[in-house]
């Protein structure tokens, strides 16, 4: 068996496991980094990247339908379906073949196949073929991602009852489509396939749309998508999803009630396990929380010199929690004193339409946790630019400490929504209150504006509403 001796082996190319290698490579570490599928992860292939060209599809499907509003006549719009979706993989593709080169430039080793340990030093790889190669390590870092999770009972059969990965390159647009689970996923497919006619129904366990959000977000979008044709039934519990012929049937249960809805095809996006298969974790003496591998405040697991980052140790799910984590877990091979990562920091964002973006509490955490807050919130029908863009929809909303003014959450649903939350969460970290955000003149006219006068709210000093 060939052998081969690394500071650092990361497993998994994904989001956190390819940032992880450079950085390790950029301290002058060798590094092998382990993948069996394709180099991005479910990010770049399967998750992040397609789905966010397939919305700008759907975007673009939506202004071209009221283009005479901004004065073009342009007659019924065709849509190749087949175009839209080969334009999402193309750039998937794209950016796959660019980490291999990133792989390539800071000289790291890839090595094809799946790892297992032998020991906490000790990784054996097996390629497709089934020869195995041994790579000897210092540290190893775990970052197999996840993969969508279902339902007990609910059998996925990746043609009528499907996940994420089938709902992105579905050969036809089907003309009706349930979705359960009204996460990210579900909701951004929601958006999709609605925008391009599909009649689509969301059904959600929980008593909002985006539960995890700040209840005026859930309820402002759920508006939204209610005027978008998309039906929606929250607090509602799937009982069955059975596959019969062209169509399946999913029979849920509201407020005891039980209703049964035919569509073309049902998409499970009912959240996440982790990928941890075949790693033989027990024999680096792991064991698993509620199907997660289990890590401290620096990502790093009970075995000493072992790091779990990204989807693989529990969520949120984000990628760019898993790359955040995989730079930090390099930080602290380096140096064991540093603080532990701060996850109020962890910008949280939707790319349906209005989009939606958020960081640190909602308003109803805060009143748990009997705060004194202060809550500045400025809509976007208030805002010149978004007037002018005629994206009015939508609101930012600021919650800071009464005495201190401290960030506590930041909640935005509307245009770039997911872009605008940046400056919080930059304020957030740089410990800035919120009148440093709205004392800070911000340019004329832009989005940004809502950001400042919503901080200007926080403190009863917004000018435009
Ligand atoms: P999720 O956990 O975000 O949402 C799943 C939803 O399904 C929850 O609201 C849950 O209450 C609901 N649910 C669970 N069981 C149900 C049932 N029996 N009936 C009805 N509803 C049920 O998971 P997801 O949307 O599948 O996304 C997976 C992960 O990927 C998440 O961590 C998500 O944050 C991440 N992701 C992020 C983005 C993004 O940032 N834009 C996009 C896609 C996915």
């Amino acid at each position: 068996m060939e052998s081969h001796s690394y500071d650092v082996t990361v497993i998994g190319a994904g989001p956190g496991g390819y940032v992880a290698a450079i950085r390790a490579a950029q301290e002058g570490k060798s590094v092998a980094i382990v993948e069996r599928d394709a180099l991005g992860g479910v990010c770049l292939n399967w998750g992040c990247i397609p789905t966010k060209a397939l919305l700008k599809s759907a975007e673009h499907y939506s202004f071209l339908a009221h283009a005479a509003e901004w004065g073009f006549e342009i007659g019924e719009v065709a849509v190749d379906w087949k175009k839209v979706i080969a334009r999402s993989r193309k750039t998937a593709k794209k950016l796959s073949g660019g980490i291999g080169f990133l792989m390539k430039k800071n000289n790291i080793t890839v090595h094809k196949g799946s790892a297992r340990y032998l020991s906490a030093n000790r990784i054996e790889v097996t390629d497709a073929e089934g020869e195995t190669t041994e790579l000897q390590t210092t540290n190893s870092i775990i970052a197999t991602g996840a993969r969508p999770g279902t339902l007990p009972g609910v059998e996925i059969d990746n043609e009528r009852v499907i996940t994420s990965r089938e709902a992105m390159v579905l050969p036809e647009r089907p003309d009706s489509l349930m979705i359960i689970g009204a996460g990210a996923i579900g909701v951004e497919f929601a958006y999709f396939y609605a925008a391009f006619g599909c009649k689509v129904t969301l059904v959600e366990y929980l008593d909002a749309i985006l539960p995890s959000s700040d209840e005026d977000i859930s309820a402002v979008l759920e508006k939204s998508f209610n005027s978008q044709g998309i039906d929606i039934h929250t607090g509602a519990r799937v009982l069955s999803v059975e596959p019969d012929g062209d169509s399946v049937t999913t029979t849920y249960e509201k407020e005891g009630e039980s209703t049964s809805v035919k569509t073309d095809a049902v998409l499970v996006a009912v959240g996440v396990k982790g990928n941890t298969e075949g790693l033989e974790l027990e024999k680096i003496g792991l064991e698993l929380e509620n199907g997660f591998v289990p890590v401290d405040g620096h990502c790093e697991t009970a075995a000493r010199g072992v790091y779990a980052i990204g989807d693989v140790n529990g969520p949120p799910a984000l990628a760019h929690v898993a790359s955040h984590e995989g730079i930090h877990a390099l930080r602290h091979m380096k140096n064991q004193n540093i603080a532990p990562i701060d996850y109020s920091l962890v910008p949280s964002c939707v790319y349906c339409q209005p989009q939606v973006a958020s960081m640190g509490l909602s308003e109803a955490e805060a009143k748990e946790r009997e705060l004194e807050y202060d809550c500045g919130k400025f809509p976007f029908s208030a805002s010149g630019k978004a007037v002018a863009i005629g994206e009015t929809d939508g609101f930012v909303k600021i919650l800071s400490c009464r005495e201190s003014g401290e960030l506590l959450g930041a909640h935005i649903i509307g245009a770039e929504a997911t872009e605008l939350i940046t400056e919080l969460v930059l304020g957030k970290s740089a410990e800035l209150a919120v009148r440093d955000i709205h004392m800070a003149m911000h340019a004329h006219p832009t989005l940004s504006e809502a950001v400042m006068e919503a901080a200007a709210d926080a403190a009863g000093e917004a000018t435009h509403i």
